[in-house]
């Protein structure tokens, strides 16, 4: 058994119901869009992917992803926390170096970097790993929320595939990939009822994008630059209006920005709206 299949077959149950949970308001809307059956989500072993079957309406991901996954949440959930104790303390910059108060953010990177390149790599020297039956109050269990909700992105991705009935083999790939982020992003941040709920969804959001903007980085190799910003970006863009005065949004871009430029300044303080600075 691989370190990946070990350390998340605790979360597969709940993976299932993410989907739903991530907004509960659409709840029975999504089940309906789904013809009153939820759509098949099976996990397996294999390279780090998710990937939808329009035809079948099934939804296959890996235990490889899960930990990636799972590595990236970590790693965001501490970059979040530095950025905006920076921004309320005034500093325009953090520098994440080894060594530094965020060499975690980066040993997590890489281990999801190389669980990303292969399977089966080990867990042992990784800074951290999940507890899939931590309390849910305690710092693992928050981060286990967090996941959840970055995977149920990744699944309402797939079902975005499903839903708009796309093509497994076309030429049309990153028209469709633009047209199931937007589909995602709409489903869940549309109906949000209130700014919290909104700051949270999208900071689950950004953590999906950074996911897939790492696997971008490993099997794309030609690819200079991971286009994880930019699909963030325009998935936000096709939703129109409402995001426009997300502060987490503004965050997220930068955490985007930072988790793929290791030295970045944080935003100007006057752009950080005072809605986010209350610790
Ligand atoms: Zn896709």
């Amino acid at each position: 058994m691989t370190d990946a299949e070990r350390l998340t077959s605790g979360f597969v149950q709940a993976l299932r119901e993410s989907p739903f949970r991530i907004a509960p308001e659409r709840s029975h809307e999504l089940l309906a869009t789904m013809g009153g059956e939820p759509w098949i989500l099976e996990i397996i072993n294999g390279p780090a992917n998710f990937e939808a079957f329009p035809k079948r309406k099934e939804i296959e991901g890996t235990h490889a992803a899960l930990l990636s996954l799972w590595a990236v949440t970590a790693s965001v959930n501490i970059l979040w926390r530095l950025a905006r104790t920076a921004i309320a303390s005034g500093q325009s910059q953090i520098a994440i170096e080894p060594g530094g108060p965020g060499s975690e953010i980066i040993e997590l990177k890489n281990a999801a970097l190389a669980l990303i390149r292969s399977e089966a790599f080990s867990w042992s020297g990784a800074p951290a790993e999940p507890n899939t039956l931590a309390e849910p109050s305690s710092p693992d269990g928050l981060i286990n929320n967090i996941f959840l909700a970055a995977a149920s992105v990744v699944i309402l991705h797939e079902c975005g595939h499903i839903a708009l009935g796309h093509q497994v083999h076309t030429t049309l790939m990153h028209q469709q990939e633009r047209e199931a982020d937007a589909w995602a992003v709409k489903w869940i941040l549309e109906q949000a009822p209130g700014e919290p709920q909104r700051e949270f969804r999208t900071l689950a959001i950004c953590i999906a994008f950074i996911w897939i903007g790492l696997i971008d980085e490993v099997r794309q190799t030609t690819a200079t630059h991971p286009p994880a910003s930019q699909r963030f970006a325009d998935a936000f863009d096709a939703f129109g209006d409402i995001a426009n005065e997300s502060t987490a949004l503004e965050i997220s871009h930068y955490a985007l920005k930072a988790f793929f430029d290791p030295t970045t300044d944080l935003p100007q303080a006057n752009s950080a709206k005072d809605g986010f600075i209350d610790g």
